[in-house]
């Protein structure tokens, strides 16, 4: 960290402000502290008035290889001179295809798209279509896109439709069960028989990286097979993040449909939709997905290169370490400040916030911890030049080694300091 000027990042907002709502082009990002970047490199990032940070956002995690990864840009580059997208097919997709379906493991077809909210109504619409019902169980603090059947904030622990115009009656398709709770999911199954789907992201990123209980993914399988529904995973997050077959091969639990996102292509714009063939090749028969840029050359290009770099040299056990190691500092530096910093998750992504330790195992129970406070603290944290999310979520990549953690250290190390 060179300085902690940010009077051209301010100007730029200023500008940005006068072309764009909030001088953000994403409401995810109207919060928080506003830095303008030059330029990413690794598990680095550098802004406009010389600032360089440690990254632990990663984008909001697609950058599982680092910012700019050569192996993949180079890639990209390349193959982008054939052009992009041409109405029909092309000589990457049954290549992108194939090592998609191989790395992925359990499903039998695929189909690209642009991003992991419109993959998700893919996956619900198919639901629906192969067993004639409507509704679908998902979990509080999961988040499945912004679109109005999936939309949701908490107000006094009540579920609300999150944006002003939103068609709240389409939330009326979901049945909202407590994450980790089998007999919430068994009572639901036995009180409605309308159930299509259950869509569940196999760890919760988006609610202080809560894991599934011992046997949890299991249950919701079994249970889905016993009452004919659909088990979607929402792997956006946990998609060759948390293992090269995405949560489905940690867990050992193999859904009909999920989806994908943010990791699978080192930082370019590209989602899936897999599954079964059965379930899948409903897409010839009425039922609809389309996009003009699904697969198109840059994308595929960007997946090849991307599942080639993981399958080649897995970083899973360095990622690991790194987390691992990470999550423990942050503990010990907490507790040496006398700060409450509790941390929870895999070290692949793991959640940040100030309050009790114990482990916290659905969304309900983030009451009794302080995310206000930790978000106020992340602009502390940005001002010493560790880059993370208001929200607590921590992303580690590749790219992330020793220089990196040393670093982090001492710049958390002078955070704390500052804030006690
Ligand atoms: N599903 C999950 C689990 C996510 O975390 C996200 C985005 O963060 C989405 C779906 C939506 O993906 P996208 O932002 O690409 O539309």
């Amino acid at each position: 960290m060179t300085s902690t000027t940010h009077t051209r990042s301010a100007r730029f907002d200023l500008r940005a402000r006068d072309l764009t709502p909030g001088g953000v082009h994403s409401n995810v990002r109207l919060g928080g502290p506003r830095v303008c970047f030059d330029r990413g490199e690794g598990a680095w990032l550098y802004d406009i008035d010389g600032n360089d940070y440690v990254d632990y956002l990663l984008g909001q995690g697609p950058s599982l290889l680092g910012h700019a990864a050569p192996a993949v840009n180079a890639v990209v580059a390349r193959e982008a001179r054939r052009g992009s997208v041409f109405g029909s097919q092309h000589v990457l997709e049954n290549e992108a295809g194939e090592l998609f379906l191989d790395t992925v493991g359990w499903a039998e077809r695929v189909r690209f798209g642009l991003t992991g909210t419109e993959a998700d109504q893919a996956a619900l619409r198919l639901a629906r279509a192969a067993t004639g019902r409507t509704k679908f169980v998902r979990f509080e603090g999961t988040y499945h896109g912004w679109l109005d059947n999936v939309l949701v904030t908490s107000v006094d622990g009540r579920i609300r439709p999150a944006s002003a115009g939103q068609l709240a009656h389409h939330l009326d398709e979901t049945y909202f069960l407590p994450y980790n709770d089998v007999a919430a999911l068994e009572k639901a199954f036995a009180n409605h028989d309308d159930i299509a789907a259950v869509i569940v992201e196999p760890v919760m990123c988006n609610s202080a990286a809560i894991q599934p209980r011992d046997g949890f993914l299991d249950e919701v399988r079994r249970l889905c097979d016993r009452h004919g529904s659909v088990l979607i995973f929402d792997e956006v997050i946990t998609g060759f993040r948390v293992a090269l077959g995405g949560a489905a091969e940690k867990y050992g639990v193999t859904p009909d449909l999920a989806v994908y996102g943010k990791a699978m292509a080192g930082g370019w714009p590209v989602s899936a939709l897999a599954g079964s063939a059965a379930l899948m090749d409903q897409l010839t028969a009425g039922v609809v997905h389309s996009g003009t840029f699904n697969s198109s050359v840059p994308a595929c290009a960007a997946v090849i290169a991307t599942l080639t770099e993981l399958r080649q040299a897995p970083p899973y056990e360095r990622i690991e370490a790194h987390g691992g190691t990470l999550m423990r500092k942050i503990g010990e530096l907490g507790a040496a400040h006398g700060v409450p910093l509790r941390v929870q998750g895999l070290p692949v992504a793991f959640h940040a916030s100030f309050g009790d330790p114990r482990t916290i195992h659905h969304h309900a129970e983030l009451e009794a911890i302080d995310t206000a406070g930790y978000a106020k603290f992340v602009e502390v944290l940005v001002g010493h030049g560790i880059w993370v999310a208001p929200r607590g979520i921590w992303y580690v990549s590749a790219a992330h080694g020793e220089r990196e953690l040393n670093a982090v250290v001492d710049r958390l190390d002078s955070a704390l300091a500052a804030e006690t």
